[in-house]
């Protein structure tokens, strides 16, 4: 398998603090691999830094071969990297097609925005259905399948997930893995970044833990079931 995507030692900082501590990862091609670590240990600097929203002082992110640690976000989304960000942030105003557009006005996004459009509606018949209906009226799961959705208007060849679980009711939480999973069965590359660790063991074919900006353990979903450390301070048994 090739690496689609490698960062190797990067330190990011906040002015002088320093968040991130010679991390390094990679994920391979058509793989599903999350970083997993409680709130502040550095789970979305990563995100920020391998996007182009935040520069890192040392270190190198590798993307398909190609160094893109100094590249500006517009460039990473060019290359077909996308970050689904925490939180959702769609404009609440307008509609979910007009959110889900907004995805797709760079290069060859926008040559496919029908086609993704319709990729959108199939994976989310919901949002086909409230295409018109402005994304304030949404609940917090439909709000968060037009984030997954705005994402794909882009063309990703890699996304990237922050918490995209977060907030939801426990049924929606199952209903986001399963999209994910489903994503990850048609052969996208996913780094997914996550605090509900039971759900995404299950479906990660390779782990990262981040404690205090640093990577403290790796393995497989498996492997990290089993790994006691991880069990006690993320599983709770
Ligand atoms: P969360 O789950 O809360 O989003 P996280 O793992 O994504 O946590 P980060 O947001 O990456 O963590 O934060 C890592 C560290 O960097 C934290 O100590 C945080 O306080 C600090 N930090 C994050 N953003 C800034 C900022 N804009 N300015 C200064 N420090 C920041």
């Amino acid at each position: 398998m090739k690496a689609a995507l490698s960062v190797e030692e990067l330190c990011v900082f906040y002015g002088d603090t320093q968040a991130l501590w010679d991390v390094s990862f990679s994920v391979q091609s058509g793989q599903l691999v999350a970083l997993l670590g409680a709130n502040g240990a550095g789970k979305t600097t990563t995100l920020k830094a391998i996007c182009g929203l935040l520069t890192p002082a040392e270190g190198r992110i590798i993307y398909e071969g190609r160094t893109i640690s100094e590249l500006p976000v517009h460039d990473t989304a060019n290359l077909g990297i996308t970050l689904v960000p925490e939180g959702r942030q769609l404009f609440p105003k307008m509609n979910v097609e007009e959110n889900l557009i907004v995805g797709s006005y760079l290069g060859r996004a926008k040559e496919n925005r029908q086609r993704n459009l319709e990729r959108v509606y199939a994976l989310f018949p919901r949002l086909a259905e409230r295409r018109n209906q402005a994304a304030e009226t949404l609940s917090g799961g439909e709000q968060q399948m037009v984030a997954i959705g705005r994402g794909l208007m882009q063309s990703p060849r890699l996304i990237m997930f922050d918490e995209p679980s977060l907030g939801l009711a426990p049924i929606l939480v199952q209903e986001m893995f399963g999209v994910i999973q489903e994503l990850h069965s048609q052969g996208l590359t996913i780094f997914l970044v996550e605090q509900n660790v039971n759900q995404t063991l299950k479906i990660a074919d390779y782990c990262y833990v981040i404690e205090n900006g640093r990577i403290v353990q790796e393995g497989t979903g498996r492997e990290m079931e089993e790994n006691p450390r991880v069990r006690e301070a993320y599983l709770g048994f």
